[in-house]
């Protein structure tokens, strides 16, 4: 067929002797459009239903019915909730689609600074947070997914992280770039796990995870802006001990802080 994709691949037949394979993979393709297009359609027609109970939720007075109020902040906790994981999966949707990003730089000093912030606000004293950056370069890609993603790593380690352990964000150049890490003294990740995390809704602990706010769509987030943007995550846990998330950026993603990308 003319739309038909092709996958040839050459395997070992024997001592000497290959076997030349080719295989139409076209309906795999095509049931994976049928999934995003489905997935995408469904969250888009439950944004508006869930944005009117959410905003019924928000007239309704606690005094007015006291007995109910505990029933009401546990009702609108999770209409707020189901409007997060419907906005992921729409931002899971449209990464899924986009094939480039429209670059622009991505000023890393404010950035970390946003990002301390919001670990501060996030964890209300309870931890330690540092930022260490040894390098002054900028990112080059979109900043709000770029914000995203490295925002996400860090309320994952301020949500997997016991009161008085600590986070450091990092932002450095190594060998093949540069490198943006958050590490946490918190909960930790069994080895067994770690391929699988950036799978949509994969968790370690069902019961700990959904506690802790999240949608457990962050990961997968974070894992298309990073190939998105050509970059590289790395994962690193001991259980009990804390984790390490790192983001590794190639030179054609980074830009002097005080030159233009033309320039540098
Ligand atoms: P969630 O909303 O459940 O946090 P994510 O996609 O962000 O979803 O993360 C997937 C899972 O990876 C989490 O449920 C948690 O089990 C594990 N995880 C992510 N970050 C950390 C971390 N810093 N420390 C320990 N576990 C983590």
């Amino acid at each position: 067929r003319p739309d038909s994709q092709i996958s040839v691949s050459l395997l070992p037949f024997g001592r000497r002797q290959q076997v030349l394979l080719a295989r139409d993979t076209s309906h795999v393709t095509r049931l994976e459009q049928m999934r995003r297009d489905f997935v995408a359609n469904v969250s888009h027609e439950l944004r508006t239903p869930l944005t009117v109970i959410h905003g019924y939720l928000e007239l309704l007075d606690p005094e007015d019915a006291p007995a109910l109020a505990p029933v009401l902040g546990e009702m609108r906790a999770q209409s707020r909730r189901m409007g997060q994981i419907v906005e992921d999966l729409l931002t899971l949707s449209r990464l899924e689609t986009q094939h480039h990003v429209e670059d622009e730089r991505v000023p890393m000093a404010p950035l970390l600074a946003t990002l301390r912030k919001e670990a501060e606000a996030l964890s209300q004293g309870r931890h330690q947070v540092t930022v260490e950056a040894d390098t002054d370069l900028d990112l080059l890609g979109s900043p709000k997914d770029l914000h995203s993603a490295l925002s996400n790593l860090v309320s994952n380690a301020v949500r997997y992280t016991p009161a008085g352990g600590s986070i450091a964000i990092r932002w450095r150049r190594s060998a093949e770039g540069a490198t943006y890490s958050v590490s946490d003294t918190g909960y930790g990740i069994p080895a067994s796990h770690l391929s699988r995390l950036t799978e949509r809704f994969y968790r370690v602990s069902s019961s700990r995870s959904r506690g802790t706010g999240g949608t457990g769509l962050g990961l997968s987030i974070v894992k298309h802006v990073l190939n998105l943007h050509q970059a590289r995550l790395g994962i690193e846990s001991e259980p009990g001990r804390g984790s390490t998330f790192s983001c590794h950026f190639a030179p054609e993603r980074l830009l002097s802080a005080t030159r233009s990308r033309d320039e540098s």
